[in-house]
């Protein structure tokens, strides 16, 4: 089971992906509110919170997230740790206006790592370019793959930012359309 939450910051997008009761945050940019009656009305257990990327309307609510469900793991890429730990690169003083440096305990994962929510597996596909350690996940099971801020419906992200590089974006698109065009595309926004 799939529900996304639309109405995150800078309309981003979080997800949560269930099975047999257990489930995954997929991104924290929506209120921990919403994500905490679902969780509650549908009797999960959150195992991880996986962030596709470090970019401060993705994760801007992590800590709330961690406070609320302590059991579950913060997983994210491990390219993409000093795009957290600097306010620069997570975008946070541009977006917010204050400098926050995001040092969370967490899984670092990479490239081909599999991560089990009941019966799903979900992979871990390294996607560099609109940050360094931006991933996608591909779900098998439910026929998606996350994109964050890679690729979007009708688009792509900028590489603009700290630490974005246009060519490693061009490698991870190509990489998507030669390799999962057949699966849904379920992005980090809805444009
Ligand atoms: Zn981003
Ligand atoms: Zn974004």
């Amino acid at each position: 089971m799939i529900k996304c939450f639309d109405f995150g910051c800078l309309s981003s997008n979080t997800y949560i992906v269930s099975d047999d009761g257990e489930a995954m945050i997929i991104d924290a940019g929506v209120e921990c509110r919403y994500l905490s009656d679902y969780v509650k009305g549908n009797g999960l257990t959150v195992k991880y919170i996986v962030l596709t990327h470090g970019h401060y309307d993705h994760i801007c609510y992590v800590r709330d997230y961690i406070d609320e469900f302590p059991e579950a793991t913060l997983v994210y890429h491990r390219e993409e740790h000093r795009v957290l730990s600097d306010y620069e690169a997570n975008l946070s003083l541009w977006i917010c206006g204050r400098a926050i440096n995001y040092n969370l305990p967490h899984l670092e994962v990479s490239e081909g790592e599999m991560l089990e929510i009941g019966t799903l597996s979900l992979e871990i596909i390294h996607t560099p370019g609109h940050t360094p350690g931006g991933i996608c996940l591909l779900c098998r099971g439910e026929g998606v793959i996350f994109t964050g801020d890679t690729r979007f419906e009708n688009g792509f992200g900028r590489t603009d930012f700290k630490y974005g590089s246009i060519e490693g974006l061009e490698g991870s698109l190509a990489r998507i359309e030669a390799n999962y065009k057949g699966y849904k595309v379920l992005a980090g926004h809805n444009y």
